[in-house]
């Protein structure tokens, strides 16, 4: 490492980012460490810039060790980076120099939480309210209700991660010095092969049936394997017979889990069953503008109307589209819009190519500028129709995969160079006519409606 590297920020990241960039994939390099500035360095802290609080956290959560690793290499091993969070809300603001969270991803080495899953934060909507309930009053009482075990099941992205760590949270910020353990499925099999190849199947049981509150995520996972299932079952009936709480989660119902013992399955059902349902319209809404808030950002309530309405099944892609926009907003220098969140997020909004013909487009834009539909595909060079048969081609190509060629064909034989043309003399008037734009918005919106 050369002195004058020591003390200039932009080549210490400029060599941080060469050793990073081999190592994630381009997309993610250009999205993710591109936007990061750095700042002044400290010593060996380095100190960079993000947009975003959104951009922390995922920085944080996806390449924490990549960064990390970098920037030991290049300042050596006591290194260490800090965060400067520029909020996109109040101007009057200075950013904030924030610490990088405390060890491992802001988690709780001794309870292995994740200190970010509150039940503050935590939205109830009617998809999720009795796990809620049933999980906070486990919360305030561990191993006094009659929830014990508490198992709490649904599918992928629902919060049954949230639910289950926010207990855990609770309890410990009551400060009574319950000794809360979270752990999942997949961790406490691996912790429990290596401690049989270790000799410390001992230790290793101690450890999980000394604790108050026993936290274990996906029990799906343990389907097929047996001596995992018997330590587990063990360890089950030693925490309850003490009155300790119990609570587990798990992707399905207990007695639909394939591959686990009946004896395990029997005691999960024993205490209290409830799931977690995909959320409604209402819940999504709520849930995005809530992380839009804690963020500090604010957007035009339709873009959360759009959001809300196409995803629908999964409330992690509900975050991970907010997500994309603010990158995509940032990475641009552009303010977020609805027309950039349709954009930026039409492959993950559900697919509609399936249903969507280009006859269907013809249809709904001749409504929209109130001819009847035929006329697109006739001859006529009437200036009114050419011009929505001009925004129906271009509709067609942005929305459907179907080439030039088949386009013309559709819209009474035309040529392929007459499509190209359309295209182009539409995406030309886009740029600063903006009652076309509307028009094309409006358009989409109802071809959107039209293949729900
Ligand atoms: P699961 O464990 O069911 O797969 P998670 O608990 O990991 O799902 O939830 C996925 C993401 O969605 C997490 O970031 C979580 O914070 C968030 N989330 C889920 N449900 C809610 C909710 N009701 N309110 C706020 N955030 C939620
Ligand atoms: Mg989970």
């Amino acid at each position: 490492m050369g002195d004058e590297l020591e003390y200039d920020p932009q080549r210490v990241w400029e060599a941080c980012l060469s050793l990073i960039r081999p190592s994630v994939n381009p997309q993610a390099f250009h999205t993710w460490f591109q936007p990061i500035r750095p700042k002044k360095l400290d010593g060996t802290t380095l100190v960079v810039q993000v947009p975003n609080r959104f951009f922390h956290d995922y920085l944080e959560q996806h390449y924490r060790t990549v960064l990390r690793g970098a920037i030991s290499e290049v300042l050596g091993s006591d290194a260490s980076l800090l965060y400067e969070v520029v909020s996109a809300q109040p101007e009057s603001v200075p950013p904030q120099a924030r610490p990088s969270p405390p060890p491992e991803n802001g988690i709780d080495a001794e309870s292995q939480l994740s200190l970010r899953f509150t039940f503050d934060n935590f939205v109830e909507g009617s998809n999720n309210q009795f796990a809620r309930a049933a999980a906070l009053a486990v919360a305030q009482s561990p191993g006094q209700t009659a929830f014990n075990p508490l198992v709490i099941y649904g599918g992928v992205g629902l919060g049954k991660t949230h639910l289950l760590q926010a207990i855990g949270n609770h309890i410990r910020s009551q400060g009574n010095g319950h000794r809360v353990l979270y752990v999942s499925s997949e961790r406490f099999t691996l912790d429990f092969i290596t401690a049989i190849q270790n000799n410390r199947a001992t230790e290793f049981s101690a450890r999980y049936r000394s604790v108050d509150v026993l936290l274990l995520d996906d029990i799906q996972f343990f389907a097929n394997k047996e001596r995992t299932q018997e330590e587990f079952f063990h360890t089950f009936n030693t925490l309850y017979h003490k009155g300790k709480q119990i609570v587990l989660t798990s992707d399905r119902p207990p007695g639909d889990l394939k591959g686990v013992e009946e004896r395990l399955i029997s005691r999960f059902k024993s205490g209290l069953v409830t799931d977690i349902q995909p959320p409604d319209y209402e819940t999504r809404l709520a849930i995005l503008t809530k992380k839009a808030e804690e963020n500090g950002i604010d957007l035009d309530p339709a873009i959360y109307d759009f959001i809300a309405t196409h995803i629908t099944s999964n409330i992690r892609e509900l975050e991970g589209s907010l997500i994309r926009l603010l990158a995509y907003s940032s990475l641009t220098g552009q303010d977020i819009t609805l027309r950039m969140a349709k954009e930026v997020l039409r492959d993950i909004v559900r697919p509609r190519h399936r249903r969507l013909s280009i006859e269907l487009i013809q249809n709904i834009v001749a409504e929209h500028f109130g001819l009847p539909d035929d006329l697109l595909r006739a001859r006529t060079r009437k200036q009114e129709v050419a011009h929505a048969r001009q925004v129906a081609m271009y509709v067609a190509k942005k929305l459907t995969n179907a080439s030039l060629k088949t386009i013309g064909l559709h819209f009474g034989g035309r040529d392929h160079t007459t499509v190209v043309h359309a295209v182009q003399t539409i995406e030309a008037a886009l740029q600063n006519d903006e009652s076309l734009r509307r028009d094309i918005e409006d358009i989409e919106r109802k071809i959107d409606i039209a293949t729900l």
